[in-house]
C-alpha cells in the first residue's frame, strides 16, 4: 500500500496530512500528484469525493514552498478557479488545512458578498487565490487583481463551469495568465467542449482518471419508490423519521421546489434548510454550517448548489426529483460515499420521470431496487396557500391543517457530534458506517413497507391519516411495467 510519505511531499505538508487522519493517497492523488510535482500539466477526470482537491492543492503548495512567500503588491502565484461559491470556499479551506504548517497565504473571492474584505486580503498579498470566475473578472477589471505572476493555474469542476456558462469568462481569465505556467484541469465528465478547452489550455498534459461512477455506485445501497408527485413529500417525511437517517441531503429539480419541500418538512417538525442559488450567501453559509455541525439533519438542495459540497457522514441522499442528466445521479449519490465510505440513496420517481430513470439505469448499468410506498404514510399538513404555490399537484390546499403530528425527533438527534474534518476521514468513514445504516436499513424499509402488489393503491391511499389524502382518482403507479426488476445487471 502506498503511503503519502512516498510521494516526496514537503514535511510540512505531510504533517498536515497526518493530522487530518489521511493515511493513504486516494487513486486520483496517487495518479496526479507525482506528475504535478514534476511540473507537468494534468488533466484529471474525477468527481468531488475522490480527493481531487488534495490532488491539485498539495503539489501546488509543495512547489510554492520552493520559492519565497507572498509579499504585498506582488499578486498571487497560484490561481484556482471553481464554479460555485461553496466549492471555492471549500477549496480555500483545503488550502488552509494542508498549508497550515507553511507560511503560504491564500484567500477566496466570490460574488454575492461585499468585495471590501476580499480586496484587502489581496492587497496584503496572497500566494494562492481561489476564485469564482465572475468576481475574479470584476476585480481584474478594477485592477485589484493582477495575474501576471501566476505560475500554477487550476480549473476545478470544469464541466460544471460549462453548465454555468463560464467558458468565455474562463478563456478571458486564462488569457491574462502567463503562458509559462503549470495548468491542471479537473472535471467529472469530459464533454467535447471541455476537451477543447483542455486542449487549448494544457500542454502535453498527463491524463489521469478515476472511475468513480462504477465504484461509487457499487458502495451505495440504492432503492427507488415509484410514487405520485403529490405524495413525495409525505414519503420523504416518513423516511426521514427513521433513526438511521442521521444526515440527509435531499435533491430537488428547482429552487422553488427546494423551498417548498423545506416548508412542508418544517410544518411536520423536521428541521431542514434549503440551499440554492436564490439564497443570499449569508443564508447559504448559515444553512451549510447548521448542516455540517448537526443542528439540522436535512439539507434540501438543487444540483448546482450542492455540487462540490464537502460534508462528511451524509447517511442518506434522497432524490426527491430525479435529475435531468443521468450523470448528476452519480454525483448526487456520491455525497453519501465520501472518501471511501458507503451510504444509502433513495430515489422517488413519478410517472413523468420514468424516462430519466431509464437513462440513469443505462448509465449505471444497474436496475435500482423498487420499493413500495409504505401503507402507513401520513399526509403532511398543507401549507396555507400562497399565490405561487397554488396550482401545483395539490392545489386543494386547505391551509393550517395540523393532522400530522410533528415528530420533534430532530431536536433529539445527536446534533452535538460535530463530524468535523479532522480525523474523520480515515476513521469514521470506514466500513462501520456502511454497515450500520447500509443495506440493512434499506432492507428493513422493505420489510415494513411492502404490501401485496394488488392492494397497494387502495391501502396506501386509505392509510393516509389526515383529511388530505391524495385524490382517490389518482391511480397508484406501483404497477408500472418498468418497476419490476431489482437485480444488478
Ligand atoms: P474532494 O474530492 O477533494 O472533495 O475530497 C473528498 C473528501 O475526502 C474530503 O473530505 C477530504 O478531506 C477527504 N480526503 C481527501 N483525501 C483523502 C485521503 N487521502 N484519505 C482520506 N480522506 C481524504
Amino acid at each position: 500500500m502506498t503511503h503519502f510519505d512516498s510521494l516526496s511531499l514537503a514535511p510540512a505538508l505531510l504533517k498536515a496530512i497526518h493530522e487530518e487522519g489521511y493515511t493513504t493517497p486516494t487513486p486520483i492523488q496517487l495518479k496526479a500528484i507525482p506528475p504535478a510535482l514534476k511540473g507537468q500539466d494534468v488533466l484529471g477526470i474525477a468527481q468531488t469525493g475522490t480527493g481531487k482537491t488534495a490532488a491539485f492543492a498539495l503539489p501546488t503548495l509543495h512547489q510554492l514552498m520552493q520559492h519565497p512567500a507572498a509579499t504585498a503588491g506582488k499578486g498571487p502565484r497560484a490561481l484556482v478557479l471553481a464554479p460555485t461559491r461553496e466549492l471555492a470556499a471549500q477549496i480555500g479551506e483545503s488550502f488552509a488545512t494542508y498549508g497550515r504548517h507553511t507560511s503560504l497565504r491564500h484567500t477566496v473571492i466570490f460574488g454575492g458578498v461585499g468585495q471590501g474584505p476580499q480586496v484587502q486580503a489581496i492587497r496584503r498579498g496572497v500566494d494562492v487565490l481561489v476564485a469564482t470566475p465572475g468576481r475574479l473578472l470584476d476585480l481584474m477589471e478594477q485592477r485589484v487583481v493582477d495575474l501576471k505572476n501566476i505560475c500554477f493555474f487550476t480549473l476545478d469542476e470544469a464541466d460544471r463551469m460549462l453548465d454555468m456558462g463560464f467558458i468565455v469568462p474562463i478563456r478571458r481569465i486564462a488569457a491574462a495568465v502567463p503562458a509559462k505556467r503549470q495548468t491542471m484541469l479537473f472535471s467529472a465528465t469530459m464533454p467535447k467542449e471541455i476537451r477543447h478547452l483542455a486542449n487549448s489550455l494544457l500542454h502535453h498534459a498527463v491524463e489521469v482518471a478515476v472511475t468513480p461512477t462504477a465504484s461509487t455506485v457499487d458502495r451505495i445501497a440504492q432503492c427507488l419508490y415509484p410514487i405520485e408527485r403529490g405524495r413525495k413529500v409525505d414519503l420523504l417525511a416518513h423516511l426521514l423519521k427513521e433513526p438511521a437517517v442521521t444526515r440527509a441531503l435531499v435533491f430537488t429539480k428547482t429552487k422553488h421546489g427546494a423551498d417548498k419541500v423545506v416548508k412542508r418538512l418544517r410544518s411536520a417538525g423536521i428541521a431542514s434548510d434549503a440551499i440554492h442559488g436564490n439564497k443570499a450567501q449569508s443564508q447559504r453559509t448559515r444553512a451549510l454550517d447548521a448542516f455540517k455541525t448537526g443542528r439540522t439533519t436535512v439539507l434540501v438542495a438543487t444540483d448546482i448548489a450542492a455540487r462540490g459540497l464537502d460534508v462528511d457522514n451524509v447517511s442518506h441522499v434522497f432524490n426527491f426529483d430525479l435529475p435531468m442528466e443521468p450523470e448528476a445521479y452519480v454525483h448526487r449519490i456520491g455525497r453519501t460515499a465520501r472518501a471511501g465510505a458507503s451510504g444509502i440513496a433513495i430515489s422517488f420517481c413519478d410517472n413523468e420521470e420514468r424516462g430519466l430513470l431509464k437513462a440513469i439505469e443505462k448509465l449505471t448499468k444497474a436496475n435500482i431496487e423498487r420499493r413500495q410506498v409504505p401503507t402507513n404514510l401520513v399526509a403532511l399538513p398543507r401549507p396555507v396557500a400562497v399565490p405561487h404555490e397554488a396550482g401545483r399537484s395539490h392545489s386543494g390546499g386547505q391551509g393550517g391543517h395540523r393532522g400530522a403530528k410533528p415528530s420533534g425527533h430532530r431536536g433529539g438527534k445527536p446534533g452535538g457530534k460535530r463530524p468535523g474534518k479532522s480525523g474523520t476521514h480515515a476513521g469514521s468513514h470506514g466500513a462501520g458506517h456502511a454497515g450500520s445504516h447500509g443495506a440493512g436499513h434499506v432492507r428493513s424499509k422493505s420489510d415494513s413497507g411492502h404490501t401485496s402488489q394488488g392492494k397497494t393503491s387502495a391501502t396506501s391511499t386509505s392509510g393516509v391519516t389526515t383529511a388530505h389524502a391524495p385524490s382517490p382518482a389518482k391511480p397508484s403507479r406501483h404497477n408500472w411495467p418498468g418497476f419490476r426488476g431489482s437485480s444488478r445487471r
